[in-house]
């Protein structure tokens, strides 16, 4: 994490250092104005669901942003409400929190612990005028409320005496009325254009016993009412909430001014909501999900609730990286999935020792290797490249469990494991070669009968011969059976939340979200893991080993994620070749040539073609991208690394074939100054919204000048898409007024104008303008002009 103090530019300077966005500028502002000695920010969860990966976004900005900057952050439960919040919610959410490895100390408040002082502030309001009870249907004030085009109609006690609202007032808490028969309500303005300020509700009566203060009320504050003051008492400095609170942002500061709270006052700054690709995320839905039993329940590994994370596996510190890496903006976003899972993966690779286990078995037996013998083989816990040492014993022995899909009868061609007459190498043992496959009555492959190259032992071939294909695999007679559960994107759809007249997100259910598997066989040592452990089963992902269900004699693993993205390729011929990665292109071309369309793989030899075509395959390009790819091996490691980072590989393709390639004019991938995680993020930014594709051109020309990461750049330069209304309305409306005799061609009927508006406009925002965005302000401009 960032150092506490502010660099002495940082304040003017956004995004200038990793931990910069515009709250943590304003933060710094103020620190350094003198405003406030202190930040103090709170996390306040309603009691009324389990956390999800949303609220870890705004966890690490709330706790992030304070230990950063040298202040502290509040963990406030928000429960005003008595019908839905407990006290599991409670602990459940504490627990999340820690996990997440943020602490607030003593600072644990409850909303409900305000009720007295609020209830006091509340007839303060009213004796000050500014409140009010109003005796109508909650039902005839929202009808009454108006629309944002017309005034609300004023209620007819609006203008009760404050001494009568006070009796009344008094009378609600003590219990003399029924449910709804009369509310108290702020005394503001009813034809106040933001809608919230027309008169809200601040009290309703509700017979209901709440969770922490038993019977001791029967009248509720509301959420407006309770949370700018909740902040004041807490000398919140900045109170962070998400965008839909934008418009309640005025009712906090009157709220705040009515009551003449002492400055400096808390200050709410609204940052977007994280939503996630594939994912619902609203704990109404999760709960359904729970309730209907989709799912196993809050914790089921497959739920994006933390609880549920934690028991797939997912470390806290990848989920902490993955909300540095997405960062807080003002934009509504959609942030891919794949994103998530390449932080654990980043996460993983380093901390999860290698081992082996097979989750299909299919018999090997080494008819050359003698009956009752067998041998230790040391295998390394780690691969080259992570830096750390340690290996295991692996046993050896004649029979031997191999993956039913490591061996095809008729392999394909690609196809680079085994197969009849073919020969493999078994990862730190031996190469063998498949003899005879044995079938059953009904025809299916029960045993291969193999032989082994005793020189090959550790897996080398002193005689040179290449064995392209490389297979996990556990002796049979010290394999220990285990079940694995395999986990699969619980949504088919991306965008499974459609929301209000979309398609009901349960129809986007995966019926094949969990496969459980049993008698998969796992070596001996890997057995010894204390439950919780993660490790990495060889060429098949990263696993946990659950606590809660594991006993001694049944393990219990869970898939945490795969060793890479393969959700893109799932329609791709499944029964197609080998999936080891098409990197070592057998050099085609040198200076690859322009492609013919007609046949895109014209000139290559066969074994090039295989390359291309399994490149194509793997990653779902046409062949002529994978062919520029894969013709220089800097340029595919840079595409493939892109594409791990963000899983658009069509996207990240024409980046490079399209532009990096001319950017270089001439100069090799190899000389670039970044890795293709850098493209990937190009790329995220731009399938996001944050830069348009126009955008992405000037930063990766600025990448290739080695000025630093996408991100570094359109921070530094500014060059993120406007798509607040508020800032761009005065543009949109300084070009109308600029231009009278077009708005008004424009008017009577020459609508070609409009792609010229939206052009000017473009212009005076350097581009920056969300450009749907444009048209629809230039369009609401010039027709509101319209006579
Ligand atoms: P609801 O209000 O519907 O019960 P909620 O998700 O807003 O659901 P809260 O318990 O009120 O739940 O949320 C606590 C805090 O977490 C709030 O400040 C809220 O703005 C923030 N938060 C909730 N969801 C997200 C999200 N998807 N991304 C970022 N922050 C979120
Ligand atoms: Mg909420």
């Amino acid at each position: 994490m960032a150092e506490p103090e502010a660099s002495p530019g940082a304040p003017s300077d956004p995004g200038g250092d990793a931990a910069g966005d515009f709250i943590r500028d304003i933060v710094r502002r103020d620190l350094a104005s003198g405003k406030h000695a202190r930040v103090v920010t709170r996390f306040p969860p309603e009691p009324n669901g389990h956390l999800h990966i949303g609220h870890a976004k705004s966890i690490c900005l709330n706790f992030g942003l304070a230990e950063e900057l040298g202040g502290v952050c509040n963990l406030r439960f928000d429960d005003s409400n008595p019908l839905t919040e407990d006290m599991e919610y409670v602990e459940a959410i504490q627990r999340d929190v820690r996990w997440l490895a943020f602490d607030w100390g003593e600072r644990l408040y409850f909303a409900s612990d305000y009720f007295d002082r609020l209830y006091a502030l509340a007839e303060e309001l009213i004796r000050r005028g500014k409140a009010y009870v109003d005796s109508q249907s909650e039902e005839e004030i929202r009808r009454h409320r108006g629309t944002v085009t017309e005034p609300g109609v004023a209620s007819p006690y609006r203008e009760r005496p404050p001494d009568e609202s006070l009796e009344l007032f008094r009378r609600m808490r003590a219990g003399d009325f029924a449910d709804g028969a009369h509310v108290l309500r702020a005394r503001i303005d009813m034809a106040a254009p933001n809608m919230k300020m027309r008169d809200p509700l601040l009290y309703r009566i509700r017979h209901a016993p709440h969770y922490r203060q038993g019977d001791a009320w029967c009248i509720y504050p509301m959420y407006d009412f309770i949370h700018p003051l909740s902040d004041a008492f807490e000398g919140i400095t900045h109170s962070l909430c998400t965008l839909e609170f934008e418009n309640n942002r005025e009712l906090y500061d009157w709220l705040l001014a009515a009551l003449d709270t002492p400055a400096p006052r808390p200050q709410q700054i609204e940052f977007a909501r994280l939503n996630l690709s594939y994912t619902v995320m609203s704990k109404r839905k999760l709960l359904q999900l729970v309730e209907e039993g989709h799912v196993g329940g809050w914790d089921d590994p497959r739920m994006p609730t933390l609880a549920g994370l934690r028991r797939r596996g997912y470390p806290p510190s990848a989920i902490r990286a993955f909300c540095d890496l997405i960062g807080v903006a003002k934009a509504h976003s959609t942030v891919d999935v794949g994103l998530l899972e390449h932080a654990v993966r980043d996460d993983l690779n380093p901390s999860a020792p290698r081992v082996m286990c097979v989750l299909r078995p299919l018999k090997v037996v080494l008819t050359d290797y003698p009956e009752g013998e067998g041998e230790w083989l040391d295998a390394p816990h780690w691969p080259h490249d992570v830096p750390r040492e340690g290996s295991r014993p692996v046993p050896f022995g004649r029979e031997l469990w191999i993956e039913r899909d490591d061996f095809r009868p008729d392999p394909p061609p690609g196809f680079h494991r085994l197969a009849p007459g073919r020969e493999v190498r078994l990862r730190h043992g031996y190469v063998i070669r498949c003899q005879e496959a044995v079938r059953d009555a009904a025809g299916e492959v029960v045993e291969l009968r193999c032989t082994h190259d005793p020189d090959t032992r550790g897996g080398g071939t002193p005689d040179g011969r290449r064995v392209p294909g490389t297979l996990h695999w556990v002796s049979a007679a010290h394999a220990v059976d285990v079940t694995v559960r395999l986990f699969d994107r619980l949504f088919g759809d991306e965008q499974p939340d459609r929301g209000k007249g979309g398609p009901d997100f349960r129809s986007f259910l995966n019926p094949d979200s969990l496969t459980v598997l049993e008698g998969c066989k796992l070596e001996p040592a890997a057995a010894e893991a204390t439950p919780g452990s993660r490790l990495q089963f060889e060429r098949l992902g990263y696993f946990l080993l659950d606590e809660q269900d594991s006993q001694p004699q049944r393990l219990v693993f869970h898939r945490i994620v795969t060793l890479r993205d393969t959700w893109a390729r799932i329609s791709q011929q499944r029964e197609a070749a080998d999936s080891a990665p098409a990197r070592a292109a057998p050099a085609p071309p040198a200076a690859a040539p322009s492609h013919s369309p007609a046949d895109p793989l014209a000139g290559l030899s066969p074994d090039q073609r295989r390359v291309v075509a399994d490149f194509a395959g793997g990653f779902d390009l046409p062949l002529d991208d994978a062919r520029t790819l894969t013709s220089d091996a800097a340029l595919a490691q840079l595409f493939e690394e892109a594409v791990s980072r963000h899983r658009n590989p069509q996207g990240i393709a024409n980046l490079l074939v399209n532009e990096l390639l001319g950017a270089l004019a001439g100069r090799p991938p190899a000389s670039l100054p970044f890795r293709g995680d850098a493209i990937g993020e190009l790329v995220a930014l731009t399938d996001e919204g944050t830069i348009s594709t126009a955008i992405a051109k000037e930063v990766l020309a600025a990448m290739v000048a080695g000025e630093g990461t996408a991100g570094e750049i359109v921070a530094r330069r500014g060059l993120e898409q406007v798509r607040d209304r508020q800032a761009l309305a005065p543009v949109v409306h300084r070009v109308v007024a600029a231009h009278p005799d077009n708005a008004r061609a424009y008017r009577r009927g020459k609508s070609g104008l409009l792609g010229w508006f939206v052009g000017q406009v473009m212009r005076e925002t350097g581009g920056r303008a969300n450009p749907q965005l444009v048209n629809q302000l230039l369009e609401e401009e010039l027709t509101a002009g319209r006579e």
